[in-house]
């Protein structure tokens, strides 16, 4: 049997501590799932002031205080905290890298308050960058590995090329990079590359520099050894165009044969319907009858009349172009039309909220809205729905559709990224897990949807695809096992 790896794995969002989307699901999903396997893996995250020492029982480790972090031409100082993650099986070690003035905020990259992202983005993940490679160095603990996730993770790749390239303790390590979104890409003014401390001609096309400005996600994609995206379909769309690719297209076009697709699992454990403390009544592909009690506690939640035979629409979403509601907007009183009731959980943009509120004011028996971040009404949106929304201009996984098959309750979706990866259209029959339409348009959108009511009028059909989505693994063995393969094929070069 050939020997464990022992790998870093740094975020900047690991649920519990900290989440805005999918990245932290990520990053506690996968990194237990490595553990499971045998191997040595370990996570590193800023430590926001919202993570409570007391709930999480952060503790100091004396040989990581007060660690000099060069910032420009400055030297910040950063704190190393600790604590755990763990399902039944395993616990993975947790360090939080502390500094008050850049992460003793309310907020993960914006003020909750006016929703704009804190103008020191920049710096303060550069310190984190920076920061986590000192702490490595003085931990003492040499990992095989350092897999960083999204822009803001994206210059330590460039520092190992350049300033520790030659220090023994880090020669030997190699980089991963994945990309969760290609959108956000931590692109600064040029200025801000002074203050990184790379050399000058690393600001280069073929460098750090895109447009003209200074970006954090392309120097994770030009100074890692292997990138990864999280489903197969996004790692040919983002190379095949800038709607996908985002302007870097055509440098992961001069990466394909480094870059891979390794679908997301989900944390099958913390997703289960049978299991699941936040819904009213537990349930399995077995017991699928009981699912109702759970669609009835939701409609009673928000005021609405239950009726069996009139299906309930969830989303639960963060309310961003990507995610096609615009859509959604366009054809919502269509939908209402047809007689279904609609229940969303949505954070975002301000003004898509007043666009649907809008409409809610006028249909309140068919639908609900919460606007805001609640991860209870999210497993009872879950739980309680019969089919779910995910409309998405582009996906690069999407957990939600996953999610939504493990609880029985249908995904309709636009036919990109991991949604096309992971949703099998109905065929008649029975066949099929879900409903997808391809083009970007409210009319596909609404057949689409017109096409899963008819279904679900004939409930011995809809009962079969339910199943047929209960029934697919989604856990993270499958996709862990691929990791743990591209680790070793890098540590092997
Ligand atoms: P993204 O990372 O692009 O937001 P994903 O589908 O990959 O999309 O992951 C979204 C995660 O965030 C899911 O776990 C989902 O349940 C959760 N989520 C999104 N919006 C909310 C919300 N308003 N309240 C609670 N959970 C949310």
């Amino acid at each position: 049997m050939s020997k464990p790896l022992n790998i870093l794995f740094v975020s900047s969002e690991v649920e519990p501590f900290a989440k805005t989307g999918g990245l932290a699901d990520v990053s506690s999903a996968l990194p237990k799932a490595i553990k499971e396997l045998g191997h040595e893996i370990r996570i590193m995250m800023p430590r926001y002031r919202f993570i409570s020492e007391r709930r999480f029982r952060l503790h100091d480790i004396i040989r990581l205080k007060e660690i000099p972090i060069p910032v420009g031409n400055t030297v910040q100082v950063g704190n190393v905290k600790s604590s755990f993650i763990s399902n039944l099986k395993e616990k993975v070690q947790v360090y939080f890298l502390d500094n008050e003035a850049y992460f003793g905020r309310e907020g993960i990259y914006q003020s909750p308050s006016t929703k704009k992202d804190y103008k020191d983005n920049d710096e303060r993940f550069l310190f984190f960058c920076r920061g986590v490679l000192e702490t490595l160095k003085r931990l003492g603990w040499q990992p095989d590995v350092i897999h960083c996730n999204d822009w803001q993770t994206g210059l330590i790749p460039a520092y190992m090329k350049t300033l520790y390239k030659d220090d023994p303790f880090f020669k030997s390590i190699k980089t991963v990079f994945t990309i969760h979104n290609m959108a956000y890409q931590g692109a600064f003014h040029a200025d801000t590359f002074e203050k990184s401390g790379l050399p000058r001609e690393t600001f280069h096309l073929n460098g750090t520099e895109a447009y003209g400005r200074f970006n954090f996600l392309k120097s994770g994609l030009v100074f890692s050894d292997a990138i990864t995206t999280v489903s197969e379909k996004y790692a040919h769309e983002i190379c095949s165009s800038e709607e996908f690719g985002a302007g870097l297209e055509g440098l992961l076009t001069t990466r394909r044969k480094d870059l891979r697709g390794l679908l997301n699992g989900i944390d099958i454990s913390t997703w289960d319907p049978s299991s699941d403390n936040f819904v009213f009544r537990k349930y399995d592909a077995k017991s699928v009858e009981a699912k109702v009690d759970n669609k009835r506690a939701l409609l009673t939640r928000f005021g609405m009349e239950f009726t069996p035979s009139r299906p309930v629409i969830g989303a639960i979403t963060r309310l961003v172009e990507q995610k096609g509601f615009d859509l959604v907007l366009e054809v919502l009183e269509d939908l209402v039309k047809l007689d279904v009731q609609f229940v969303m959980l949505a954070s975002g943009d301000k003004d898509l909220e007043a666009r649907f509120d809008k409409i809610q004011r006028k249909h309140p028996r068919n639908i609900a809205l919460v606007f805001g971040f609640d991860e209870e009404l999210a497993h009872m949106i879950e739980a309680g729905s019969d089919m779910f929304l995910m409309p998405s201009r582009y996906e690069p996984c999407g957990l939600n559709q996953m999610y939504s098959m493990r609880y029985g309750t249908v995904p309709i979706v636009r036919a990109t990224g991991g949604l096309d990866d992971t949703v099998e259209d109905y065929q008649a029959g029975g066949k099929g897990t879900g409903f997808k339409f391809e083009k970007y348009d409210a009319k596909e959108f609404l057949k689409a949807v017109q096409r899963a009511t008819t279904v679900f009028q004939k409930p011995e059909e809809w009962k079969k695809i339910m199943k047929n989505g209960m029934a697919k693994d989604f856990s993270w063995e499958h996709s862990a096992k691929k990791y743990i393969g591209l680790y070793r094929d890098l540590v092997k070069q």
